[in-house]
């Protein structure tokens, strides 16, 4: 087990002390790119899950009376630390999940930006003063943070869905323990570890790992608990919310996507492609924003259709530590399973597949980039999340029709728009039901600026001020 060397150990992150994966039962995690195991992740036990709860009540008391200030200097020296490992996290981070190195890097800097961004923001959690009543009042409304919180983060982004909640948790001044994904579990460890190693007080961060449920059950069940924040499936994000909201407590959900692509005849069609298909791609299509339903006016679709079918054609996939590889694995059997019944109900309702289209090798997770044309509504792919590198494209002739198309699912997190027309782009970002719509650019994630869906794609945000005042309540103060 060669790759094996480059991995970390493997702790939970409890009351101030490290629990290894010599001391607790727990399961293997593996490289997808080649299905080894590289290493042994502890699941911590109801006794566990019960000293980082007590610990957490205890830690919220030392955190919140924190200057903003002292709060700000550790979490910048906590991102100094991680830009310093940078090099050494983004190894770990693609080994477990299989992303490209310099997908890696990339999402590392933004994480480590969002930390920055937030430490910073901190400092700036404002009340308001509002006009009294009578003279002599003074009325207030300040925000105070919410209390310990437990966040729940996917393997998809294990650097960034964890750092977005833990900075904007620490930058409130909240306590938090943060369940990461099993399958991507160094690098949280590697987050962790920077937190402690910057004098991170004890038990304001507290990593755990067990059976998703169990914990998150356990977790939400308990009185100290006064907000939680999940990144996933809509499926399991629901049922947290129904969990928080019989207990009256405070969530943010990042839920599952279909995100439409809007091309105009008058866009810029080399300029989308390039855009769009290096999204697509990116980690596999694995990315709750990525692009999934392309749907193209009829005057330009045939072109765009075939430039697309070229750029996934080119793309080298392959294991992600190599520098060469532009895609790498699926991070799990799963999604590869999920890939092949996808594209053959298509190709049963008529679809095209004009490249890839099936796994490649037996060795890891690997899957075609693929595209496919001609593909009509009752396929699958146009209603569920495919979550992976698959390119569905349509053809459309009316601006109506297309904006119809793009808000026929419950989903509403990002989609994207690309047309030179001033007019086109106003009306359609008015009129789509999205969270996020991007007008010719890919990017929807930046630390200053909300990211969450609306309808079943989430509730709240996380980055920019939004995602510091979801750790914080109002309180009202009327003082005569
Ligand atoms: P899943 O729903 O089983 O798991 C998604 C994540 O949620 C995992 O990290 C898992 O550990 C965690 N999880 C699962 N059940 C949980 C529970 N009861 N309590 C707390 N955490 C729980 O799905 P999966 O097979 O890992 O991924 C498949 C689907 O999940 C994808 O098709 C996609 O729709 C969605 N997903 C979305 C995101 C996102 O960024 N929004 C990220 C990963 C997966």
């Amino acid at each position: 087990m060669e790759s094996g060397a480059m991995y970390t150990e493997l702790d939970l992150f409890i009351g101030g002390e490290r629990i290894g994966s010599a001391l607790r039962s727990g399961e293997p995690v593996l490289n997808p790119a080649t299905g080894d195991v590289i290493g042994t992740l502890p699941h911590a036990t109801r006794a566990d899950l019960d000293r980082a709860l007590e610990t957490s009540a205890r830690a919220f008391k030392v955190w919140k009376r924190t200057l903003a200030v002292d709060r700000a200097k550790i979490m910048r020296r906590a991102a100094d630390i991680l830009r310093d490992r940078q090099e050494r996290i983004a190894q770990i981070l693609t080994l477990e999940e299989g992303k490209p190195l310099r997908e890696s890097r990339a999402e590392l800097t933004l994480s480590i930006e969002t930390l920055d961004w937030m430490a910073d923001e901190g400092r700036r959690s404002y009340g308001r003063v509002i006009p009294g009543h009578t003279p002599d009042a003074r009325v207030l409304a300040v925000r105070e943070p919410v209390g310990p919180v437990a966040a729940f983060t996917p393997w998809n982004f294990p650097a960034l869905t964890t750092l977005r909640k833990i900075s904007g948790a620490l930058g409130a001044g909240c306590s938090i323990i943060l369940k990461a994904a099993e399958e991507t579990p160094g690098t949280a460890v590697e987050i962790a570890r920077a937190f402690e190693d910057a004098g991170l007080p004890d038990g304001v961060l507290q990593l755990v790992f067990g059976v998703p449920a169990d914990v998150s059950e356990y977790l939400l069940a308990s009185d100290v608990i006064r907000k939680i924040s999940f990144t996933g499936s809509t499926r399991v994000g629901q049922n947290l919310a129904a969990m928080a909201a019989s207990r009256s407590i405070r969530f943010t959900m990042e839920l599952g996507g279909h995100a439409p692509v809007l091309v105009f005849p008058d866009a810029d069609i080399d300029k989308a492609v390039e855009l769009m298909g290096g999204f697509k791609y990116r980690n596999a299509g694995q990315v709750c924003v990525a692009p999934t339903r392309f749907f193209v006016h009829e005057d330009v679709h045939d072109r765009f259709a075939s430039a697309l079918t070229a750029f996934a054609a080119n793309l080298k996939v392959g294991d992600g530590l190599d520098e060469a590889s532009t895609m790498g694995p699926m991070a799990n059997l799963r999604r590869v399973d999920a890939m092949q019944a996808m594209v053959e109900d298509a190709k049963r309702t008529g679809a095209t597949i004009t490249t890839g289209g099936e796994r490649i090798g037996n060795a890891g997770y690997f899957f075609a980039p693929t595209v496919m044309t001609g593909v009509q509504d009752a396929a699958r792919i146009l209603r569920e999340e495919p979550f992976g590198p698959i390119a569905p494209i349509m053809r459309f002739s009316g601006m109506d029709e297309v904006i119809a198309k793009a808000n026929s699912l419950p989903f509403g997190l990002s989609s994207y728009v690309f047309t030179a027309s001033e007019r086109t782009a106003r009306i359609v970002s008015q009129e789509l039901e999205a969270g996020m719509v991007a007008v010719n650019s890919a990017t929807v994630s930046l630390p200053q600026a909300p990211f969450g869906g609306i309808k079943s794609s989430g509730e709240g945000s996380e980055g920019g001020i939004e995602g510091l005042q979801a750790y914080t309540q109002t309180k009202l103060v009327v003082q005569q």
